[in-house]
């Protein structure tokens, strides 16, 4: 066999001329492919012509499936010729076969299987291994693997399909076949391979015999010595990189700058963030887009992570009838729905309506019955209508089809509720719609391997042809830094490269053989990935081209990696070290900087809003002046403003739902009991089923707004948590003197420091002197400290208190009700009131109230000026808080402590 590195070279010049002359230019990838046509196009600019023929150059794989499919539409349907599967048909006839092997049930991940097998394939036939030969020698895993092998040959041969890892073999058979019809072209020019598979060297051995000229391409630069740079992280390898380019591009714009970077697959978010803060600052405003960006990654990502992929696929999940709370959150504020711009105001109501029943999941039918309430806010009227057209269409589904038919009831359910929305889409957006449809036609070319699927099944299908698909948007004008990963850099041509993150970890990669196929014969063929040796050598011949690849070079490496320290690759040791300061970097400040740098602050203090109108009553009740005492912003953003946070959903119960529980059942319950002598006389069966009845109507009323959480199963399982908490709850009241329940949740109006509340204590008791017990249910851990203080963490007893005749008030009590921590906690004009309670003198509590009243009137005072300094009471306050984007006070504290690090540093 002739060895490929045996053929001629070609320079660029000649290899255009060759093209114009109607030859062939095979690449190594596709990015490498888009290069030479715009180097092509520049070229024949450059001779001033104004039209010239698309020259042929194409990426390996896609000039194979090319030229195969053009034979088969010259070919006469008697002939039978095979149909070339697509890679999601591959892909789907692997995971047929495993699915039906025996082997199946012990695999967790049968699509991840899937994907070894059909590589496993690929690199039998790549690297001609002589698998079979050793069938008694080879592990068991191989032998599964020959197994599901010979299935799927069996299945290629039974329908006439051919497979791409046969596709070379079978173009090379047609090529010298004489019945061929489609002539291959004389000239074949080979860039950016590192390394050609033995069925590469025999396919263009072959076309050797056959006449075929095949020719090398050659890009010789100019080199300066290369210099290596060590840096503290990845972060920031790649920002400055970033300024590097900047600065450069900033001196001569016409350059083309290469970055390249190993792990671009798993930093490329990171990439993308970095160069838009250097080059595209103004990209962290809302809704910013610019069709034209300093820099291309060649690596595109998931179809499935771009916005539009994401709703498309909500609103296919949505078939099933219900989506999490979250993801219904998404779809409402999605732009890609039909009338989103129209109605983008109240499908935020609604969402924030949603998320009060905190469900973890919405149905279908309330989000249409929500979506409908004409007098509410959240009246969604187009919304509503496409939800009804999209609820019919759900109606009598089949359980079963073929892709092709879901395919297109996907793109019906899609068109119903108005995917892709009403504003023009940008060019992004719109390619990644036509590469959507891309993805649902090779879906429904799935007939062939799967006749028939259920709905799940199909969804999923779909979603990982969209996971597997990478999908990168073209960009109109050519850019000035290409960013890629090691494999595509070959043959490139740039004026300038910053090959960034060769650290020893990562530079020879560690190897990784297919662990289907025998690890010896992967060693003794070579095959990538096989050993370390394999790595080290092709990590060599990688860096060796790397280093040729443009006229000025810098490499980086990062010198830690969180806890571990991290030293160069070996490969680049050689290289002179130079430090950052010697480096040419633009300076670049962050957005925000570059704002504030062209503006004057002068600092306002603004604590106050407007003062509340006296005649007015102000809504929260005893919350008000809780909210005061932890915040005054929080009171005045709440109960002024009106702001609320987004509730979340939870699973079960969250603390909030579990006391209102309590609260209601423990209401029902005296409503019934009445007096503590009904308590302690009446039978342990009566009070159980007093019990039960409260628990069972307190569920009630929870059921009712929360259907999906209150199952069946779950009230269940409620009751007899609910039960047995008040029986154990029932103990402490027992043991208390004799009392009457005289109020449940009775409101009241106070008028306090200027402004008028509406009051409502749990429970206020009767004693038999005649004298009252207010009483406050609560589910948390209580101390009494919490009443204590200028600002009281608890404050609505001592208001009750203040807003009685505390002449007769006996005792003031908070009602812990816990598991296992039941107790009154308050205090008491009288020993033996209640267990638990602290006697105090009338001194002292005349005194006691005294202080009450000041402490309430201030705060009650600072609620009437509209006094809404943002000074938390302390850092437990904003815990719970929801506003801390409405107040800032990250910002605020940030502020503090740099005022403090100048303070110091100065
Ligand atoms: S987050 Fe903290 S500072 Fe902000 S409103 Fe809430 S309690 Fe006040």
């Amino acid at each position: 066999m002739r060895v490929i590195s045996s053929f001629p070279l070609i320079n660029q010049a000649n290899t255009f001329s060759a093209l114009e002359f109607g030859a062939l230019l095979l690449t190594v990838n596709n990015r490498l492919s888009r290069e030479f046509h715009q180097y092509y196009d520049l070229a024949q600019q450059a001779k001033g012509l104004t039209v010239w023929e698309t020259p042929q150059i194409f990426p390996w794989q896609v000039w194979l499936q090319r030229y195969y499919h053009q034979v088969l539409t010259l070919t006469h349907p008697d002939d039978n010729p095979s149909t070339l599967l697509n890679f999601p048909q591959e892909q789907s006839l692997w995971e047929q076969i495993i699915y039906e092997s025996p082997y199946r049930d012990t695999l967790l991940q049968v699509p991840a299987t899937a994907n070894t097998a059909q590589e496993a394939w690929k690199l039998w036939h790549a690297w001609r291994l002589p698998l079979t030969h050793q069938s008694s020698l080879i592990a068991e895993d191989t032998q599964v693997f020959l197994k599901w092998a010979q299935v799927f040959k069996a299945y290629c041969q039974k329908n006439n399909w051919l497979d791409n890892a046969r596709l070379p073999d079978e173009v090379a058979r047609i090529s010298i076949s004489t019945r061929k019809k489609i002539p291959i072209p004389r000239t074949i020019i080979l860039a950016g391979f590192d390394e050609y598979t033995p069925q590469q060297q025999e396919f263009f051995t072959l076309l050797t015999q056959q006449k075929t000229e095949i020719r090398l391409f050659s890009a010789k630069r100019e080199i300066k010595q290369a210099v290596r740079i060590a840096l503290s992280d990845t972060a920031k390898e790649i920002t400055i990189a970033a300024r590097w380019a900047k600065q450069r591009l900033e001196t001569n714009l016409a350059e083309r700058i290469g970055v390249v970077i190993p792990d671009l697959e798993l930093l490329r978010d990171k990439v993308v963030q970095i160069f838009d803060g250097i080059f595209h600052p103004e990209a962290i405003l809302p809704g910013y887009y610019t069709p034209e960006r300093a820099y291309n990654i060649s690596l595109g990502q998931p179809l499935v992570h771009y916005p539009l992929i994401y709703t498309a696929l909500l609103i296919l999940d949505f078939t099933g009838g219900t989506l999490s709370l979250t993801k219904i959150g998404a779809l409402l504020r999605s732009p890609f729905l039909g009338e989103a711009e129209q109605e983008y105001y109240s499908r935020g109501i609604l969402d924030a309506y949603l998320r009060k029943y905190r469900e973890s999941t919405v149905a279908l039918d309330r989000l249409l019955a929500a979506a409908m309430v004409e007098e509410a806010r959240y009246y969604c009227p187009a919304l509503s209508y496409r939800l009804q057209q999209f609820k019919a269409a759900l109606e009598q589904l089949p359980i079963k089809q073929p892709p092709s038919s879901w395919a297109q009831r996907f793109t019906h359910w899609l068109y119903l509720l108005g995917w892709p929305g009403e504003r023009s889409l940008n060019s992004e957006e719109y390619q990644v719609v036509l590469a959507w449809h891309k993805a649902v036609q090779s879906f429904a070319s799935l007939d062939q391997i799967l006749p028939s699927l259920k709905r799940n099944t199909a969804l999923n299908k779909l979603r990982r042809i969209l996971v597997g698909t990478l999908f990168q948007p073209e960009s109109a004008a050519e850019v000035p830094i290409q960013i890629m990963g090691v494999l595509e850099a070959n043959d490139a041509n740039f004026d300038a490269i910053w090959i960034l993150g060769l650290h020893d970890e990562v530079w020879p990669s560690p190897p990784s053989p297919n662990p289907l196929l025998p690890i010896e014969l992967q060693r003794h063929y070579g095959l990538p990935h096989a050993s370390a040796e394999r790595e080290l050598a092709f990590a060599r011949t990688i860096t060796k081209r790397l280093l040729t690849s443009a006229p000025t070079i810098v490499i980086s490496h990062p010198c830690r990696k969180k806890d571990s320290d991290l030293r160069p690759s070996p490969l680049i040791m050689h290289l002179e070290p130079i430090l950052l300061e010697t480096l040419n970097i633009a300076l670049v400040h962050p957005y925000a900087a570059q704002i504030q740098l062209t503006s004057n602050v002068e600092a306002i203090v603004d604590n106050y809003g407007p003062s509340l109108e006296t005649r007015i009553p102000i809504k929260g009740g005893t919350a008000l002046l809780k909210d005061q005492a932890a915040c005054p912003f929080r009171a005045f953003a709440k109960h002024r403003l009106e702001a609320k946070g987004l509730e979340e959903p939870s699973t079960g119960l969250a603390a909030l739902d579990q006391g209102s529980l309590v609260h209601d059942a423990l209401r029902f319950l005296w409503e019934q009991l009445k007096d503590q002598h009904t308590l302690v006389t009446c039978s342990e069966k009566d009070l159980q089923n007093r019990v039960a009845k409260a628990a069972s109507k307190a569920i009630d009323v929870q059921t009712k707004s929360r259907p999906q959480t209150f199952t069946a199963k779950f009230k269940a399982i409620e009751q007899e948590r609910l039960e047995k908490l008040l029986l154990e709850w029932l103990i402490q009241d027992k043991q208390r003197s004799t009392f009457k329940v005289l109020h449940l949740e009775k409101s009241q109006p106070l008028t306090i420091g200027g402004i008028h509340l509406t009051i409502r204590a749990d429970r206020i008791d009767q004693l038999e002197n005649g004298h009252q017990v207010i009483i406050d249910y609560k589910t948390g851990k209580l101390s009494l400290r919490q009443w204590e203080g200028d600002r009281p963490e608890e404050p609505q007893l001592p208001l009750y208190y203040v807003a009685h005749q505390a002449g007769a008030i006996d005792a003031i009590l908070f009602a812990q009700v816990r598991r296992g921590e039941m107790k009154y906690l308050g205090i008491a004009k009288e020993q033996g009131l209640a267990p638990n309670t602290a006697a105090k003198s009338l001194a002292h509590w005349d005194q006691q109230v005294v202080q009450w009243q000041q402490i309430l009137n201030k705060l009650a005072t600072e609620v009437a000026q509209g006094y809404a300094a943002v000074i938390p009471r302390d850092s437990k306050s904003c815990n719970s808080c929801p506003l801390p984007s409405l107040c800032r006070v990250g910002e605020i504290e940030e502020d503090v402590s740099k005022d403090r690090d100048d303070h110091e540093a100065s």
